[in-house]
C-alpha cells in the first residue's frame, strides 16, 4: 500500500473537477464550498465499518464505496436536501491492496459525481483492525421546504416509495452462497439493493420542493423502525394496513423459499432506503404529482397516522403492536 500523500493524490486525480460552487477541493487543510443564495446547509454522517455493516467476502470493495456515501444521500433525500458536497475518512488495515483501494474510491466518486455530491475532502489513516468507512454528506434546502420527521398530523397517510424486503433477501441470498449467475431476474434485483443501494434523492428534494408531505423519514432499519420513529417525533400514534405492505417480488420468492414471512422482511429487515412519508388529504394529488415528477418510482399507502398513542400493525382489521425494526446494538 501506498503512503497517504500517494493515496490522497490518487483519490484527488478520480475525482476530478469539482462543479463550481467547490471554490476549494480536495489538498487544502479544509474544503470551501458556497452555499445556495437564501438556503439552509443540511448536514448528516455515518459510518460503515468491516465485520458490522459489511465483509469483504459478502461485497465488492466499488459496491462498499458506492454504498458508504448513498446511505448518507439517503438522509439528506429524507430532509428534502438536494446534496452539495460529501466528505470520506477512510481508516485502513495494511493488508488492503491497491487494487481494492482504487475500486472503492471508484465507487464513492462515481455516486458522487451522479449525485451532485462532490467529494471535496477528508482523512486517510490506519486501522489496526476492521476497514471503518466515515462519510459526512452536505446538502441543501429552501428553510420553508426542509422536511422533517416531526410534521405529521393525526390524519395524515403514510406512504412508501418503491418495494420492501429486497435488501435484506439480498443479503439473506449472499449468505447463503447463492450463485450470482444462477438468481432470476427478482432475486438478482435483491442483491443489488444490498450492494448499491440508491438513495431517492431526486423524490425527496421533489416532494419538498412542492411541500407535498408534512413529515419524512427513509426506511434505514425497516419499516416498521420507520415508522415508530416518523410517529414518535410527529407526536401521534400510527397504524400500518399489513395487507398494504409492497413486499419486493424477490422478497416474497425469498420468504416462500425460506419458509419465513414475507411480511417480517419488509417491516424489520432494514437497508432498503426507501423515503417514508406522512402526507395530509389536502396535499394527496400534490404528492402523487411529486411522485411522477421523480422518475421511475411508485409509493404505496401503507397506513396512516392517528392521535392515539402507539404503533399498531392492522393484519384484517385486527390490531397487533407493530415489532421493531432492525436491531443495531
Ligand atoms: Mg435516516
Amino acid at each position: 500500500m501506498l503512503g497517504e500523500h500517494e493515496l490522497i493524490a490518487r483519490i484527488r486525480r478520480r475525482a476530478g473537477s469539482p462543479p463550481a460552487w467547490v471554490t476549494l477541493g480536495i489538498g487544502d487543510d479544509a474544503a470551501v464550498i458556497e452555499p445556495e443564495r437564501s438556503a439552509r446547509i443540511v448536514l448528516t454522517t455515518d459510518s460503515l465499518v468491516e465485520q458490522i455493516h459489511f465483509t469483504r467476502q459478502l461485497t465488492s470493495w466499488r459496491a462498499i464505496g458506492h454504498k458508504a456515501l448513498a446511505v448518507n444521500l439517503s438522509d439528506l433525500a429524507a430532509m428534502g436536501a438536494a446534496p452539495r458536497a460529501s466528505l470520506l475518512s477512510l481508516a485502513l488495515p495494511t493488508d488492503v491492496a491497491l487494487a481494492d483501494f482504487d475500486e472503492l474510491v471508484e465507487g464513492f466518486v462515481t455516486l458522487a459525481g451522479q449525485a451532485g455530491a462532490p467529494l471535496v475532502g477528508g482523512n486517510l489513516t490506519r486501522s489496526p483492525g476492521p476497514v471503518v468507512i466515515d462519510v459526512t454528506a452536505v446538502g441543501s434546502a429552501r428553510p420553508r421546504r426542509l422536511l422533517t420527521r416531526s410534521g405529521g398530523r393525526p390524519g395524515d397517510e403514510l406512504f412508501v416509495t418503491g418495494q420492501l424486503g429486497a435488501a435484506a433477501a439480498g443479503l439473506a441470498l449472499l449468505r447463503a452462497g447463492a450463485a450470482r449467475a444462477a438468481l432470476d431476474a427478482d432475486a438478482s434485483a435483491c442483491v443489488c439493493r444490498f450492494e448499491r443501494p440508491d438513495a431517492r434523492v431526486r423524490c425527496g428534494v421533489t416532494v419538498a420542493r412542492r411541500r407535498a408531505a408534512s413529515a419524512a423519514i427513509d426506511v434505514s432499519d425497516g419499516l416498521a423502525d420507520a415508522v415508530h420513529q416518523l410517529a414518535i417525533a410527529s407526536k401521534t400514534g400510527a397504524v400500518v394496513d399489513a395487507s398494504d405492505v409492497p413486499v419486493h417480488p424477490g422478497a416474497a420468492g425469498w420468504a416462500a423459499n425460506a419458509k419465513q414471512d414475507p411480511l417480517a422482511l419488509a417491516l424489520s429487515g432494514g437497508e432498503d432506503y426507501e423515503l417514508l412519508f406522512a402526507v395530509s388529504r389536502r396535499h394527496r394529488r400534490n404528492f402523487f404529482s411529486a411522485i411522477r415528477q421523480s422518475g421511475d418510482l411508485t409509493a404505496t399507502r401503507v397506513g396512516r397516522l392517528q392521535a392515539e398513542p402507539g404503533a399498531w400493525l392492522n393484519r384484517d382489521g385486527r390490531l397487533e403492536p407493530l415489532g421493531p425494526g432492525f436491531v443495531h446494538f
